[in-house]
């Protein structure tokens, strides 16, 4: 061991860091202390450090940490951003590391600042000068919003390893395979007009109502088309969940606006997705006179799907004693998938307390990390 503070100390000291990521750029704080914080202590332990810096508002950047030499290896992956705490909601400081009842609260200790302190503790317990293969620790920016870091990463070069374990929290059961997740806005332009004389108008409500119905039969569609067992909702879910329009009952709409998240199973065609959504709303709105206009809220999140008798998925099971499971949220772990990698996501912390207010991480979980990150490294790069 080296003069690293202890795993808890580490996540104390990254929890103070502000990190928020916000699609308003005023509320972006950028991730850059963390991942200099973060660049520190990797040096300290003998790593060479690639840092990447991003554009923005807000001074962020990526981090790739190289430890040892040689081709392939693996890399550890996670995000150093949250999102902001809850104004109001949470009932204590979200920056100040605080245990209680076996559990570390604070923004971010869940998703996923844990993750590095047990990832930098597990490259120091495994005195990586050591190792046949490479570990690499990379660190992204944004990934709570519309995950620039890791596009960004991919864009400059990933690094060239054989694995890839990214640390979003599973409870610290390996997840080898999850949905793809598209969010997309659909806005209607009509005419407005006095509602006691409709005809010189268009609506755009009613309208909607026709786009909304070709969306669920579309729904129906592809969930007859498609299914995979292997998730607890076997089949692709759409959920129309914002849907704004009109300001009078007198009048006439001009302007009406749909958002939907459609989680996709692996297999499925992102792109080719949007393009069928977009013929579908042109032929629901065929002959109103109506405009329409599509945007990605997101560029999305392909799926991932990392077969079961995977070498990683093997080695993940046997050494976490879990079987691998799959998951129904989107995480950074497809972009490593598609660079050539075996992937999965296995982390310390549960999902359900992401993006909460008084987020915490069970304590015994940090160290539970560490060790399972070090026999993974032992296993794969030794
Ligand atoms: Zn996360």
């Amino acid at each position: 061991m080296t003069g690293l503070p202890s795993p808890r100390a580490m996540l104390a000291e990254l929890v103070a860091l502000p990190s928020a990521s916000s699609f308003e750029p005023e509320l972006d704080e950028g991730n850059r202390a963390v991942i200099d914080r973060l660049a520190g202590w990797a040096v300290e332990l003998g790593a060479t450090v690639r840092l990447d810096e991003l554009p923005g508002p807000a001074p962020r950047a990526n981090l790739v940490a190289t430890f040892g030499g040689g081709d392939g290896g693996l890399v550890l992956a996670g995000h150093t951003d949250t999102v902001a705490a809850e104004a109001g909601a949470w009932s204590r400081d979200p920056l100040r590391l605080a245990e209680e009842d076996d559990r570390l609260y604070g923004l971010g200790t869940c998703d996923m600042k844990g993750f590095f302190a047990a990832a930098l503790c597990a490259a120091a317990r495994v005195a990586p000068s050591g190792l046949r293969a490479p570990l690499h620790l990379v660190a992204t920016a944004d990934e709570e919003c519309a995950m620039e870091g890791i596009r960004a990463l991919v864009a400059g070069g990933l690094p060239p390893a054989r694995w890839a374990v990214v640390g979003e929290p599973t409870g610290l059961v390996p997840v080898r395979a999850h949905k793809g997740v598209l969010m997309e806005r659909i806005v209607l332009h009509g005419r407005a007009a006095h509602s006691s004389d409709p005809a010189g108008g268009v609506s755009a409500v009613e309208g909607m109502a026709r786009v909304l119905d070709a969306l669920l039969g579309w729904r129906d569609e592809l969930q007859r088309d498609h299914r995979d067992e292997a998730f607890a909702v076997p089949v692709p879910t759409l959920n129309p969940g914002v849907l704004r329009g009109g300001d009078r009952p007198n009048r006439v709409c001009a302007r009406c606006e749909l958002q939907f998240d459609l989680r996709s199973l692996p297999g499925m065609d992102q792109e080719a997705l949007r393009v069928e959504l977009c013929a579908r709303v042109a032929r629901a709105v065929a002959g109103t006179g109506l405009r329409f206009e599509l945007r990605s809220l997101y560029p999305g999140t392909a799926a991932l799907a990392t077969p079961p008798e995977a070498a990683l998925v093997r080695a993940a099971e046997e050494l976490s004693g879990r079987p691998a499971t799959t998951a129904p949220y989107g995480t950074e772990a497809p972009w490593f998938a598609a660079a050539g990698m075996e992937t999965i996501v296995l982390g310390p912390g549960d999902i359900a307390q992401a993006h909460r207010a008084d987020e915490f991480l069970a304590a015994d979980a940090l160290d539970a990390a560490a060790m399972l990150y070090a026999d993974l490294i032992e296993r794969l790069c030794r």
